[in-house]
């Protein structure tokens, strides 16, 4: 596993604490079962991510669409703490071209390896669960494919025309970074998405500790490129904190995202997937969320969500409602 790089200041915002990761904390929520988390002795969360073990009643209905149309998601595939009160609401990411990715990120989850065929009925399926859940709003993301030419570009574009066919529905694609490829980006663009989202996940310093094969400038050319090409379209990003990067760090980050225009941003908190994973470094607490997101909407975000639970598609609709007719 990689060396957390060294970092040349304090971590935290001053005036609040820096949480130190307490081995005597009792172990619970993340969305896992009591006896997963059990096991797990190393993740020990602090109170504000301590949520009680929700029921799944209310999955049901979703959970059984995404399996009877051979679905993937990213909630799953991420184990996302959130999956229950998503999938509760009816509403899911749907993740596309196979659930096998060729990058060795070491924040994700997602299994990696050597990728499947693509399955070229995948649009319609994808656009049948997002009519049967009712969907106003749609998330699509996938796996690095960096084994098909285009990336799997022409992919995604068949996957929002075919939603967007179905169901009306407003888009947001969640895309790798097809290595910097502007033609690959292009074609997902011109199926018109609402919302363009590519994440950098991290600061520049902790990049190849955190997504090995990806590159800060790289990411910030595809999100550059999409917003020149396409200025209607919203432009979003979003970072993991608590991976060791400093508040410096993060608001030169926030900097680099305004200064090519991106408009939404989200910031959460890294909860390490599993002890192969890369561990936390450090627990924000709420309140350093909270300064964050107003650091931010001052930076001229259009939508900023910012706190320990969120991820890039949590609440996706709110955030996109509330800007895509700005
Ligand atoms: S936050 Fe996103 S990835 Fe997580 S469960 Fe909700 S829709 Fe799925």
């Amino acid at each position: 596993m990689s060396t957390l790089p060294a970092r040349d200041n304090a971590p935290g915002l001053p005036g609040l604490p820096i949480i130190e990761l307490d081995s005597s904390l009792p172990i619970v929520g993340n969305g896992e079962t009591v006896a997963t988390v059990e096991k797990s002795k190393s993740r020990r969360l602090p109170e504000w991510l301590r949520r009680p073990i929700p029921s799944s009643g209310g999955m049901g209905f979703t959970k059984s669409l995404v399996a009877d149309l051979g679905l993937e998601t990213i909630c799953e595939s991420a184990k996302c703490p959130n999956r229950t009160e998503c999938w509760t609401r009816r509403t899911a990411t749907f993740m596309i071209l196979g659930d096998t990715c060729t990058r060795p990120c070491g924040f994700c989850s997602v299994k990696r390896g050597h990728p499947e065929p693509l399955a070229l009925d995948e649009p319609e399926r994808l656009a049948e669960a997002c009519a049967r859940l009712g969907l106003r709003h749609v998330v699509i993301t996938s796996v690095t494919r960096d084994d098909l030419p285009d990336g799997g570009a022409e992919h995604f574009r068949q996957c929002i025309l075919a939603v967007r066919a179905r169901t009306g529905a407003t888009i947001e694609v969640l895309t790798p970074d097809f290595e910097g490829n502007t033609e690959a980006i292009d074609i997902v663009l011109a199926a018109e998405p609402e919302v363009f989202n590519h994440n950098l996940e991290t600061v520049a310093r902790l990049q190849q500790y955190v997504r090995r094969k990806s590159q800060y400038a790289v990411s910030l050319a595809v999100l550059d490129h999409a917003k020149k090409s396409h200025p209607r379209v919203k432009t979003k990003s979003g970072l993991m904190l608590g991976l060791g990067e400093t508040t410096g760090e993060i608001l030169e980050t926030l900097a680099d995202l305004r200064s090519i225009g991106v408009d939404f941003l989200t910031l959460g908190q890294y909860l390490q997937p599993s002890g192969r994973h890369l561990a936390v470094d450090r627990y924000l607490p709420p309140e350093e969320f909270d300064e964050l997101g107003r650091m931010a909407r001052s930076m001229g975000f259009l939508e900023v969500a910012s706190a320990p639970f969120v991820r890039s598609s949590y609440h996706a609709d709110e955030m996109a409602s509330h800007a895509i007719e700005a």
